[in-house]
């Protein structure tokens, strides 16, 4: 589902740690450089969903917002008064 990237990085050292295999959702990642345990792979599953999300409305934003205005505007103007802002 995530396979793009795997990489977390480690709150304590900013180190970059990879899952590797087919982890369970109680598993822990263990920091290869100052083994602190960075964070369990539900939690990351979670955490790449959220930014995915966030990256696709980024995205969508840039990319959409000007037509969308346009649209907003001609919709306004086609249904009678403009809400005052
Ligand atoms: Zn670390």
């Amino acid at each position: 589902m995530f396979q793009r990237t795997r990489k977390v990085a480690c709150p304590e050292c900013n180190g970059s740690n990879f899952w590797h295999g087919n982890p369970k959702p109680t598993d822990v990642l263990v920091c290869r450089y100052c083994s602190a345990a960075v964070i369990t792979y539900a939690k990351y599953v979670e955490q790449a969903a959220q930014h995915e999300a966030e990256r696709l409305l980024a995205e969508f934003i840039e990319t959409d917002i000007s037509r969308d205005l346009a649209h907003l505007k001609a919709v306004l103007a086609a249904t009678g008064p403009r809400p005052s802002l």
